[in-house]
């Protein structure tokens, strides 16, 4: 049985939306999905043209906490010198030609919208940022609410920021990010993963989850292959949902059943230039089979630690432009296969 039965289309949702969210929501003018009628992708600095994200990295960071849910908090960094520290690595990735960052960091992990938002201004770089929660490494960055409510209670939660904006700002979120622990999948991990998808039915934001954790083992794979049974049980169209981390799983028999079935997979993890070689052949190898129009690449990058000195060792946005784009090209793929990566498949991903 479906989770949610709702069959309004996406249009009819944003104009009838109102319907779902809490009617304590007192803005007056919410500015998610304000009657569009074309797909535009929503940044922390508002809604832009598809065609201006232009180089996108889907799955970057900012700022991280990874002291737990209970104690994440702003009032354990000084953003400005935060700022200080990151602004440097964002006016080189624009100087190389990227223009869009999806910064994947959820609530209680060290999401900072009124961050992204300064730092997309002093950069010129669109930010996007996301709702949802990440389950993963057995619910140390999940909220109390997380384990006590249902999966349409949160959502309504990610539907309601998506709708009025994040913490008590008028940034709305330009996708969902969730994720789950390593197979067999727990029932708070479902509980996220269906929750993102009854958001996603709601608003037409698309799902990026951080599938598995830890060691890299075959039950990392099938943590993905679960997610997937969910995602057909409820009718959710795969082109909407992205399998992060696609890099880290083992057998490429799950990745080729994961694209066999319209998921998009996203490669990242660019620590180093062999990764980035392995990540090349990878996506090499899943181009020539024609699933060139469901793959991601990005760095992963970015992670100023809180409680670190200095945030810590600031991993650049630019190794993909160093490393990864040559060595695609050393396996194969022309200049316009390069761009589908860059450009074509993230735009239709944030495309709303
Ligand atoms: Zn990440």
């Amino acid at each position: 049985m479906s989770i949610t039965d709702c069959t309004l289309s996406r249009r009819t949702f944003l104009s009838n939306s109102a319907l779902l969210v809490a009617s304590s929501c007192t803005n007056p003018n919410p500015p998610f999905g304000s009657n569009h009628d074309h797909d535009t992708i929503q940044t922390v600095s508002g809604l832009i043209e598809p065609q201006e994200a232009d180089f996108v990295l889907p799955h970057e960071h900012v700022l991280v906490d990874f002291i737990g849910a209970k104690k994440a908090s702003k009032s354990r960094y000084d953003v400005d010198q935060a700022f200080g520290r990151i602004l440097p690595y964002l006016r080189e990735a624009k100087s190389s030609g990227i223009q869009t960052i999806a910064e994947c960091t959820p609530a209680y992990l060290g999401r900072d919208v009124q961050l992204l938002s300064r730092l997309a201004s002093a950069s010129d770089i669109n930010f996007i940022t996301n709702t949802g929660y990440y389950a993963a490494r057995n619910g140390l960055y999940l909220p109390e609410h997380a384990f006590n409510e249902t999966a349409m209670q949160l959502a309504n939660r990610w539907i309601r920021e998506a709708r009025y904006g994040i913490d008590g700002t008028q940034i709305l979120p330009g996708f969902i990010k969730i994720a789950v622990g390593n197979a067999p999948l727990l029932a708070i991990d479902k509980k996220i993963v269906e929750a993102a998808i009854i958001t996603h039915k709601e608003t037409g934001l698309a799902i990026i989850t951080h599938i598995g954790a830890g060691k890299i083992t075959a039950p990392r794979a099938n943590a993905g292959l679960e997610i997937l049974k969910i995602i057909k049980r409820e009718n959710m169209p795969g082109e909407r949902f992205v399998w992060a981390h696609a890099h880290a799983t083992v057998y490429q028999s799950a990745l080729r059943q994961a694209a066999d079935s319209g998921v998009n997979l996203a490669f990242e993890g660019l620590t180093s230039e062999e990764a980035a070689t392995r990540n090349a052949k990878l996506v090499a190898r899943l181009y020539s089979q024609h699933f060139g129009k469901q793959l991601l690449i990005s760095n992963d990058g970015g992670w100023y630690h809180v409680g670190k000195p200095d945030g810590g060792k600031f991993k650049p946005y630019t190794n993909l432009i160093k490393w990864l784009l040559p060595k695609l090209t050393a396996e194969g793929l022309n200049d316009k296969q390069i761009k589908q990566l860059t450009h074509i498949n993230p735009k239709q991903i944030f495309s709303i």
